[in-house]
């Protein structure tokens, strides 16, 4: 059976040029980049070309991009690594939540060690209110974080506006654009961010690297301690294979980014349509026209999320039931539940994320394909119109 794989937001299959591009990192050009002699200085060259690409795609210096090993590093750094330089200032942060675990958890972590969080409520839509952000800023507020888009439901948040408030106020600005970046422009400057967060592996890149953008003048302490790497910023031996593949992509996005989110809106728009008018007591979740161009996340009444990705497995279609990170757990979703959904509705989310080889047929196969199995399993279910 041909497989149809739904899940982009997940992650992404690696580009067959990116891994091209990678290959010699691993064999002929396998040098350390502190190393002195040719190898090790060749291989510090491969990473500052490869800085200046990332830090052209969104607008950046070069000397504002450290490298990481992903998001989570790279969110983790940017809020512990503010909150601990800033203490002197004030032990206030204000994040939203709706927020990926990498962000929501590394705030826990810092209320467990004084810090205040306040955790902004959202729309129905999942929008986060700028005037909200305004009301919830003290003169202890040094950091404001929220996320470009979301990864579970695709609402993309007014994050120029926040933008504005925090430079106004003087408070340090952080976007977890982890879903954003290679898919819609994203520039800082535009957006009005001091700390930006990036993951090679969500636009065709190789897992396990990524990037914090760290604007000029931020103060934040380094998150990993060794070596004097990344400018001292972040230490230890650089993954120059995956910086390499990093680049490569976004050269690839640079090219492709725009035509391919057209496509891919009119697909999204497709499978949103066909699954509205073939099942009822259905509801779109997110907002309808601030949405990224590949996401398609439904509330289907009367029945599971994770039966319906394990009944679509079985015909070849991988989707999820919200996030990869918590789609193994049996909680509802903390994203559909702060949209103001009651648990049953957030129980039974399907998502589906396009991407760069999806096709019509793909789209068609799941129209096909779902309203049988939600009939199939609508009527094994205790839960009922009734
Ligand atoms: N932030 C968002 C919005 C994400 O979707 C993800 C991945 O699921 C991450 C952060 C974590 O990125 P990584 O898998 O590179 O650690």
């Amino acid at each position: 059976m041909k497989r149809i794989y739904l899940d982009y937001a997940a992650t992404t299959p690696t580009h067959p040029e990116v891994v091209k591009a990678m290959l010699p990192y691993f064999t002929d050009a396998f040098g350390n980049p502190s190393s002195l002699y040719s190898y090790g200085q060749e291989a510090k060259g491969t990473i500052e070309e490869a800085r200046d690409k990332v830090a052209a795609l969104i607008g950046a210096g070069s000397d504002e991009i450290v490298f990481t090993s992903g998001g989570t590093e790279a969110d983790n750094f940017a809020i512990k690594g503010v909150a601990y330089a800033n203490e002197s200032k004030g032990n206030h942060i204000i994040t939203s939540s709706i927020e990926h675990h990498a962000v929501i958890e590394s705030c826990k972590f810092l209320e467990r060690r004084g810090f205040k969080v306040t955790y902004l409520p959202v729309d129905k839509y999942g929008l986060v209110d700028p005037n909200e952000v305004k009301k919830a800023m003290t003169n202890k507020t040094i950091l404001i974080s929220v996320m470009h888009a979301n990864n579970e439901m695709g609402t993309i948040e007014p994050i120029a506006e926040i933008g504005s408030i925090a430079k106004e106020a003087g408070i340090y600005f952080h976007t977890d654009a982890v879903q954003t970046v290679g898919h819609i422009p994203v520039d800082v400057n535009e957006l009005g961010v001091d700390l930006l967060a990036m993951s090679a592996h969500k636009l065709y890149g190789p897992k396990g690297v990524g990037a914090l953008y760290i604007g000029k003048g931020t103060k934040l302490i380094p998150f990993m301690h060794g070596g004097e790497q990344e400018r001292r910023r972040r230490a230890s031996t650089e993954n120059v294979a995956g910086i390499v593949g990093f680049a490569k992509t976004v050269e690839i996005a640079q090219q492709e980014m725009n035509q391919e989110a057209k496509q891919l809106t009119y697909l999204r728009d497709q499978l949103i349509k066909g699954l509205l008018e073939r099942i009822d007591h259905i509801r779109l979740n997110g907002h309808p026209q601030k949405r990224l161009p590949n996401n398609v996340n439904l509330s289907v009444e009367y029945v599971e999320g994770e039966s319906m990705v394990l009944n679509l497995d079985l015909e070849g279609i991988c989707a999820s039931t919200g996030s990869a990170c918590s789609s193994s757990s049996l909680e509802p979703s903390h994203v559909l539940l702060a949209m103001g959904l009651p648990h049953e509705q957030a129980h039974g989310s399907i998502r589906f994320t396009l991407g760069k080889w999806t096709t019509e047929e793909e789209i068609e196969r799941v129209l096909d394909v779902l309203p049988g199995i939600v009939t199939k399993l609508r009527a094994m279910s205790p839960l009922s119109e009734n």
